[in-house]
């Protein structure tokens, strides 16, 4: 078998430069080692943070300002070269997909998760627009790796953007509007299930991927699933092909212009977990199961250098780990619900770490820093039956609470002492900590750790909550908390590139033929998190760099 580009990955990545590699004329080829399409680009919410993009009002000043930004974030800790890159070639990226079917939406009010750094933005992130399943056809859908259960509807069977999801919990305060979004997403779903395994309007990541895929395909790109590249093959050191198992056979593939690693980076992978990561070494991760760093070693056998790991080499989300009623495990992200009014996070001494509001990366920096793993997120049972929390929930019947109870998801006591017991917290601690909290609730400021003052948080506060969106009362029994630990939901120690995604040797020069794109690359902002979205932003422009490089050269 040959082709001109070969593409190890099927997530945002390895489908962008599939994508962009075959409209530009090359035979094209992704090979995927589990059966599914998307890798954890699938699981996620598709966002890209591409700084003065399209709907951007002053592009030029709007990359100015992330530059400073990036540049304060991150330092000498990432390659300059490669944020410039990003910075430039990220809007060109979205309008090239947007020329080729792909297409994004303003998320206007997102705001960047360190605004105390100046050069910080609002409405850097881009939405996936919802794509229509149906369009690859039965055997094609069947493909596309199913969404987190637990961000979708019915059982993971009916996906919703995160907007409608917010309007949707409006049904509990009778609004017509929401009733009206139910009911057309309910007919909908009900007459996809007459001949699909599941909804097929496809949000977020796994509209993304389904997107990149259909385009893909329309351009006679192909995926193989099931195989896994286990090995590169190089003449005169340049790559010139790979050898993929597929169907219990081996089979070597020439390979023209080139072989783009797209393998989603070491999450998935215990030992590389234990090699690269902080301690203690976290023991789950909601990333797919394929990102179990086969580049990494497929790289350096070729002579590919892996980039000198700098602070935790991850990026993270606290995570509860709980029991669906189907008996399989859950890894629950806590992205946005730590943030609601009456809720503290607290370590074994029951005190608070943290400013609850953070973003999650930062979140579980400070789980780190202060050892409070695992972290008990603490609130009662007002809070609990309005805003839900983790696997939980808003408005959840009782049934479903005294599930999470009896699988010891959920704890519960009847006063503050009585949780403390049941989480092995230190009771004193934890009631002072309630008791101030309840204090700052009513007054409406945090003195602790400035809760409800950052832009951040505020912005998944509670809006109509006064007087402060991310502050309120502890005070209704029973008491209830939720553990979490820290899980990377990707890793940021990659294959070092160059500013078109060549794969670089331990001199700093290019091998040719190879590129590495997605978390199987260095992170270009190294392990810090500038805004939602940087991940798939740099997976896109990136893997777009790489298929325009191996297109205009063949040597
Ligand atoms: C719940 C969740 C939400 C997230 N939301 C966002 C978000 O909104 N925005 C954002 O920027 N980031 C988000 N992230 C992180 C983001 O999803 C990932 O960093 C990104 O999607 C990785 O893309 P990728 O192309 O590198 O790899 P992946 O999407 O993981 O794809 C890699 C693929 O390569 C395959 N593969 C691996 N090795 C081989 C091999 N040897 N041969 C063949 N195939 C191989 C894997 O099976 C996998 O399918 C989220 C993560 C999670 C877990």
């Amino acid at each position: 078998m040959d082709v001109d580009l070969l593409v190890v990955g099927s997530g945002a990545g390895g489908l962008a430069a599939a994508l962009v590699g075959a409209d530009d004329g090359l035979s094209t080829l992704v090979v995927e080692k589990t059966e599914w399409l998307g890798g954890t680009t699938a699981y996620s919410a598709g966002t890209a943070w591409i700084p003065g993009h399209r709907y951007t009002a002053d592009a030029a000043a709007d990359v100015a300002a992330a530059r400073g930004y990036l540049d304060a974030l991150v330092g000498d800790r990432a390659p300059g070269e490669l944020r410039e890159a990003y910075l430039a070639h990220g809007p060109e990226t979205i309008d090239h997909l947007a020329r080729l079917g792909i297409s994004f939406r303003h998320s206007a009010s997102v705001v960047d998760y360190h605004p105390e750094v100046s050069g910080w933005g609002v409405g850097r992130a881009l939405e996936p627009v919802p794509f229509d399943g149906r369009r690859l056809g039965v055997e094609r859908f069947r493909r596309v790796r199913r969404p987190v259960p637990e961000f979708a509807l019915f059982g993971g069977t009916l996906m919703i953007r995160r907007a409608e999801a917010d309007q949707l919990l409006r049904l509990f305060d009778g609004s017509p509007r929401a009733a009206a979004l139910a009911a057309r997403l309910g007919a909908r779903w009900a007459l996809d299930r007459l001949r699909y395994p599941r909804g097929t309007r496809l949000t977020m990541g796994n509209g993304l991927v389904a997107a990149l895929y259909h385009q893909l395909v329309r351009r006679s790109g192909a995926v193989l699933f099931g195989a896994p590249a286990t090995e590169l093959i190089t003449n005169g050191g340049r790559v010139v092909g790979a050898v993929v198992e597929h169907d219990g056979r081996t089979r070597r593939v020439a390979v023209r212009r080139g072989v783009v690693l797209a393998g989603g980076g070491f999450a998935a992978s215990r030992e590389l977990r234990a090699t690269y990561l902080p301690r203690p070494v976290a023991a789950h991760t909601r990333a797919s199961d394929g990102a179990t760093g086969d580049s990494l070693a497929l790289a350096r056998s070729v002579g590919g250098a892996v980039s000198s790991g700098v602070d935790d080499n991850a990026f993270w989300f606290p995570a509860s780990i709980g029991r669906r009623r189907d008996g399989s495990e859950a890894v629950f992200p806590h992205i946005w619900d730590r943030a609601k009014p009456g809720i503290v996070a607290v370590d074994s001494a029951g005190r608070r770490f943290v400013d609850e509001s953070v973003s999650y990366h930062r979140f579980v920096r400070a789980m780190y820093a202060r050892s409070a793993i695992p972290a008990w997120l603490v609130l009662d049972a007002r809070t609990l039956a309005r805003y839900g929390l983790g696997m939980v929930r808003p408005h959840a019947p009782g049934a479903s609470r005294r599930h999470h109870l009896r699988t010891g998801y959920l704890r519960g006591g009847a006063t503050v002492r009585d949780l403390a017991a049941a989480i092995d917290v230190d009771p004193a601690g934890l009631e002072r900590t309630v008791a101030a909290a309840n204090a700052a609730a009513s007054r409406g400021v945090d003195d602790e750790f400035g809760k409800g003052t950052s832009p951040y948080g505020r912005q998944y506060g509670d809006a109509v909550h006064r007087p402060n969106p991310n502050l309120g009362p502890i005070d209704e029994p029973p008491f209830y908390a939720i553990a979490v630990v820290p899980t990377p939901l990707a890793t940021a120690l990659g294959l070092r590139i160059g500013t078109e995604a060549q794969v670089l040797d331990h001199t700093g020069e290019p091998i040719r033929g190879l590129y590495a794109c997605g978390n199987d690359a260095q992170s270009v902002t190294a392990s810090e998190y500038p805004g939602a979205g940087c991940q798939v932003g740099a997976a896109l422009t990136f893997g777009h760099l790489a298929a325009r490089h191996a297109a205009a050269n063949a040597r």
